[in-house]
């Protein structure tokens, strides 16, 4: 039987983030997840799992020496964004400098993220044990291999279907959004100029968010959620002809903003939409990331969110009295209670703005066109 402190369940960025924020400050923690990283990649060569990085997860991740190793390069500051509704004229274009910061995000691939902190776990020599929970009781986790170990606490980072949370009997609610999101790299005429831009529409929610510059043009990622519809009329078509169908269909809703678009992804990326809770914490465990909630990709703040639970955890655990253990009920319910705050804010605003733009009652369509042009001339009369 392995015994240490704390367990990490699962390295996905929150997860890793938790595990290197403890360890960091010389916290016996135990990290139990298959150790896979992608290769690093060259040139034209972009993965398509991007993410917008808010300030306050830049500077998470600043303080435990992550973003410092991210390649400069690879790394895409967000100075602008246009969010379009159904009609062409209805639209709000946001600055940095109207909001006084220099950038509004940063765009970076995920497996940048997860390279670098698994680099720095390495470094510190954290303990690490390449299998997979599969059980748990009394405060003893059991792994596919056959390991046991057992700890003060049990930190469930292992994603949206979190074994340990359904071992714990951890409820959670779950809406089904009925939406898919499409997710590949693309190459436009026009130049983004570091600007990430969103239509919504019947077609559903479109985001293009800038990248790097390849060699042979201008790069965006593009993250489409979108209807049943249009996934069944994909799974009738081979690769080729997916492609061919979402770029005459970018087209048309960009309205050629970004001039002609052209997938350069290998592959189409898909994954279902869903709005998930469940309690952050249970007896001896704290969850953390998508295995305490997981919300619409329209604000691109699943991550974001998750970062905060890590953030938030550690700091916690690392203002413990000597004489509490780290399962101690009072600083996990103090985790549960400032997270659940912050968490229920962005989970009711993004399940709101789908509501209110996935609709297709002709007087909500008419409101929310007209919100956002009145929202640009208010920004623009304040510039
Ligand atoms: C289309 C789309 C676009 C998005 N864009 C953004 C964005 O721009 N910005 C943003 O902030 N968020 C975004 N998100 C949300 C973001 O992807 C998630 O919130 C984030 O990946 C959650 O990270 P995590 O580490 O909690 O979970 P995951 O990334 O799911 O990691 C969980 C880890 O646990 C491991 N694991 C699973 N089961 C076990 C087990 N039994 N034992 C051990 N390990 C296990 C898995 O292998 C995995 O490595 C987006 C989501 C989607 C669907």
């Amino acid at each position: 039987m392995n015994r240490t402190d704390i367990v990490v369940c699962g390295a996905g960025i929150v997860g890793l983030s938790t595990a290197l924020a403890l360890s960091q400050k010389k916290q016996n923690v135990t990290i139990i997840a298959h150790r896979y990283v992608d290769k690093p990649t060259y040139n034209d060569e972009y993965g398509s799992r991007i993410y917008a990085i808010s300030a306050s997860s830049q500077k998470f991740l600043e303080r435990i020496g992550c973003w410092s190793n991210i390649p400069i390069g690879r790394l895409t500051a967000v100075i602008g964004m246009e969010i379009y509704g159904d009609a062409y004229s209805s639209m709000l274009d946001l600055s940095s400098w109207q909001s006084s910061v220099s950038q509004l995000s940063w765009i970076v691939e995920a497996s940048e993220i997860e390279r670098s902190l698994v680099k720095e776990l390495i470094d510190l020599g954290v303990s690490w044990i390449d299998d997979r929970c599969s059980g748990y009781s009394d405060g003893i986790m059991i792994t596919e291999g056959g390991k046991r170990i057992s700890a003060d606490l049990f930190i469930g980072a292992d994603g949206s279907r979190s074994t340990l949370r359904d071992l714990a009997g951890v409820a959670r609610s779950v809406k089904d959004y009925n939406e898919i999101s499409l997710i590949a790299n693309i190459c436009a005429h026009g130049s983004h100029r570091s600007k990430a831009f969103q239509w919504f529409g019947e077609h559903g929610i479109l985001a293009l968010l800038p990248l790097p510059n390849l060699s042979f043009g201008n790069q965006l990622s593009m993250v489409w959620s979108t209807n049943q519809d249009i996934i069944n009329c994909l799974n009738d078509i081979n690769i080729d002809q997916q492609k061919s169908y979402i770029e005459k269909k970018l087209n048309e809703i960009t309205c050629q903003r970004l001039g002609c678009l052209k997938i350069v992804s290998n592959e189409i990326s898909r994954f279902n939409l869903t709005l998930e809770r469940s309690s952050f914490i249970a007896h001896g465990m704290a969850f953390v990331g998508d295995a305490a909630h997981r919300l619409h990709p329209l604000a691109g703040q699943g991550l974001n969110l998750g970062l905060g639970d890590a953030e938030s955890l550690c700091d916690i655990l690392l203002s413990k009295a000597p004489n509490q253990n780290f399962g101690d009920i009072e600083l996990l319910n103090k985790y549960s209670r400032i997270r659940s705050r912050q968490v229920s804010r962005m989970y009711f605003v993004t399940d709101a703005l789908h509501k209110i733009f996935s609709s297709r009652f002709p007087l909500i369509k008419l409101a929310r066109n007209y919100g956002l042009s009145f929202l640009n001339k208010a920004f623009s009369l304040n510039q």
